[in-house]
């Protein structure tokens, strides 16, 4: 048996589909937003094979920059045929100018039903007074239809298969919770955008979202009663605002806690994350994980959370939020996701 029969044969017994794709895609039209942000749209028939079972809301992928003047290296040839698990560390393998750049984006929107399917990328461009950032963002910059890139996300195969797991590239999980609280950067802008987009009338709440220039404040629509916020830096320091609105929404006297009683002294201290060295990313699902791998009776189901809480950016602004609302409100770590989209001074891994 051949290496690729074999792994057919494992497939075919699995009964599951790649989580992930390769998706060859082609930027069809570049848009400039606001001055901070350049929505870029991706085509290509390819995209057919593209998507989640319901809507995109916070869905992540990877974008693969090629080096300039180099084409995309073939990550789809490296997933094989059937073996997807190794084609990173192979990608990892191969000299740093064929390799190119692999990013985190969200998915804005996408619309890959129909005969020409395409995935917008909302692109914050931070660029320094010489256009120097760092490689997604200086592509960002230049793009123009007709490039090219990789993008690896989910496939739509495999979200419809009942025997497939499910892609983890959405973090949005709410459960029943009908007050919500997000906030967020303008790397997260996209993701609490296209959330809001999708939340049904019986949600309320309040959206904070901090953006570096007024100009860069724009409509959303939702049937939501989520209050939205948008917070102009105008030159103040990243996050100091969010963090404001943060704590003036969610008060430390009078919080009501996942059991429905008040939270009399905050919470305990979250365990210290160090952003300079390690990913700041915590969510429900991944305490829940935990809680069920080390078998202890969860006392809370997940999906009954009153209150739920989703906050990205920055990862040290992110990280004084969540000691804010774990340690000095009490708010319990399953109902908020904390994740650090991108570190000041340090590029994304990769
Ligand atoms: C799940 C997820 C979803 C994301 N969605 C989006 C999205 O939809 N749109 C989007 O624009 N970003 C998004 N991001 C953030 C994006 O991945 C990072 O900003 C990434 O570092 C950009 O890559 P780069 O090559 O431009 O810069 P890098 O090479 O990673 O970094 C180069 C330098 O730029 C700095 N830097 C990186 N990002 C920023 C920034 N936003 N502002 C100021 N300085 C920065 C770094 O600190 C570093 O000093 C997302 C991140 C995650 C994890």
């Amino acid at each position: 048996m051949t290496d690729v029969t074999q792994r057919r044969a494992r497939r075919t017994a699995a009964d599951t589909e790649p989580m992930v794709l390769a998706f060859d895609v082609v930027v069809t039209a570049v848009q400039d937003l606001t001055p901070t942000f350049r929505r870029i749209t991706f085509g290509g028939a390819c995209l057919t094979g593209f998507g989640v079972a319901g809507d995109t809301l916070d869905l992540r992928i990877k974008i693969v920059i090629p080096s300039e003047g180099r084409a995309c290296p073939d990550i789809a040839a490296m997933m094989g045929d059937g073996d997807a698990a190794g084609w990173y560390q192979r990608w990892l393998g191969l000299d740093a100018a064929s390799r190119g750049s692999m990013r985190t984006y969200t998915v804005r929107e996408s619309r890959c039903g129909g005969p020409r399917p395409e995935i917008d990328v909302d692109f914050v461009l931070h660029l320094d007074a010489h256009g120097r950032g760092g490689p997604a963002a200086e592509w960002a910059a230049a793009a123009q239809p007709g490039d090219r890139v990789c993008i690896i996300g989910p496939n739509a195969a495999a979200a419809q298969c009942r025997t497939a797991g499910s892609y983890g590239g959405i973090e949005w999980s709410p459960g029943l919770a009908q007050h919500v609280l997000l906030a967020g950067d303008e790397t997260a802008v996209p993701a609490i955008s296209a959330i809001l987009e999708a939340l049904p009338a019986d949600v309320g709440g309040q959206a904070f979202l901090e953006v570096p220039d007024e100009q860069d404040i724009r409509p959303i629509r939702s049937r939501s009663s989520v209050q939205v916020t948008w917070l102009a830096r105008d030159g103040r320091t990243h996050g100091e605002q969010l963090e404001a609105a943060v704590q003036d929404a969610v008060r430390v006297p009078g919080w009501v806690s996942l059991s429905g009683r008040p939270a009399p002294r905050g919470g305990s201290e979250p365990e210290d994350v160090d952003v300079d060295r390690t990913i700041l990313w915590e969510t429900p699902q991944l305490l829940e994980t935990a809680i069920v791998q080390s078998s202890v009776n969860p006392e809370r189901p997940p999906g009954t959370q009153p209150f739920y809480a989703w906050i990205a950016g920055e990862a040290a602004m992110v990280r004084s939020v969540r000691r804010y609302l774990v340690r000095d409100v009490g708010v319990d770590r399953k109902q908020v996701a904390f994740m650090g989209y991108w570190r000041k001074g340090r590029s994304e891994p990769a």
